[in-house]
């Protein structure tokens, strides 16, 4: 099924994100985490897609399993910055003859030897998604601006160019203080996007992780969650319960504000996923 049909069906459509294993030996293991994660009750299953192509056939094998063992809508995402246009077209391919309809269409982080290819940006591969099957197509975006861009009105404007490309949704980068989601939604609507626009929602497990993450992508951090992250992050059972809380908090007064998709980056962590879904159960019913 393809994900643009679901918006809508639920009064909130609630995805998680995964990550294939990098080494086979640990392979097993990812197809128990998916089972867990479909038994909450989520609407679809993101798997991501390891630059350089380090899991790139794991990403469609995974995506696989959830819709035949589960039947429920994967969403392959497919980087192409390092890709040449065979490359792409075999994972197409791919794709179609494994009945995956669902793609989120990212440029991906440029490699520290990075040699320009045919594909300069995520546009650049939405257009080939769109030249090659019917799929359904997602895109990043960035509520405290990506990275690279200087200014915001800038990568809007790219934006929007890649939405009219042929993006049917957009999931955001993390973010921690709703108010910059809502801001960037009034930002996203003033330019004509209208695609839905899923805030991605990361519950933090490992503080200094996503510190160091945030840094590197220019996502930021508010002072009520640095004070968190500063008392709870050597103590990581505390920490763990108060990202749980945290994301909690963020999902409740998104669904309060009319939000009607939630993703969740559960990075291969059923038990949060299940701790979150437990403390929405009523919200989210
Ligand atoms: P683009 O949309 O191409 O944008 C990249 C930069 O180029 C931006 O600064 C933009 O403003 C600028 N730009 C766009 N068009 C133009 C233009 N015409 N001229 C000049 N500048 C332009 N990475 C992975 O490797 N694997 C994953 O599975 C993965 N999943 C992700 C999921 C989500 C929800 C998000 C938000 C990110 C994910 N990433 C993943 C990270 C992503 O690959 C990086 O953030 C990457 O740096 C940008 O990818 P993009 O598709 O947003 O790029």
């Amino acid at each position: 099924m393809k994900i643009k049909n679901l918006f809508g069906q639920k009064k909130v459509t609630i995805s998680c994100e995964i990550f294939p294993p990098k080494k086979d030996t640990a392979f097993s293991g990812i197809f128990e985490t998916v089972d867990a994660i479909q038994s909450l009750g989520v609407d679809f299953i993101s798997v991501t897609y390891g630059a350089g192509g380090s899991t790139s056939k794991k990403t469609v094998e995974v995506a696989s399993y959830i819709q035949e063992r589960h039947h429920l809508p994967a969403l392959a995402h497919l980087t192409c910055c390092d890709s040449t246009k065979e490359d792409i077209r075999q994972r197409l391919a791919e794709m179609k003859e494994r009945g995956i309809e669902n793609i989120l269409a990212l440029r991906g982080d440029k490699p520290k030897e990075y040699v320009p290819g045919p594909y300069t940006y995520a546009i650049d591969l939405i257009r080939d998604i769109k030249s090659q099957g019917d799929f359904c197509i997602g895109g990043a975006c960035y509520p405290d601006g990506h990275v690279e861009c200087e200014h915001k009105e800038d990568d809007i404007a790219f934006l929007k160019e890649k939405v009219e490309a042929g993006c049917d949704f957009l999931t955001t980068q993390m973010f921690f203080d709703n108010n910059v989601y809502y801001n960037f939604l009034y930002r996203v609507l003033a330019v004509g996007i209208q695609v839905p626009v899923i805030p991605g929602i990361m519950p933090v497990i490992n503080a200094r992780q996503v510190k160091r993450s945030a840094e590197l992508s220019g996502t930021s951090l508010p002072p009520r969650f640095k004070a968190i992250a500063d008392k709870f992050s050597d103590d990581p059972l505390a920490m763990e319960q108060a990202g749980i809380a945290y994301a909690t908090e963020q999902i409740i007064d998104l669904v309060a504000n009319g939000v009607k998709y939630i993703h969740l980056y559960t990075m291969n962590r059923p038990q949060t996923a299940a701790k979150i879904m437990e403390n929405l159960s009523h919200i989210l019913r």
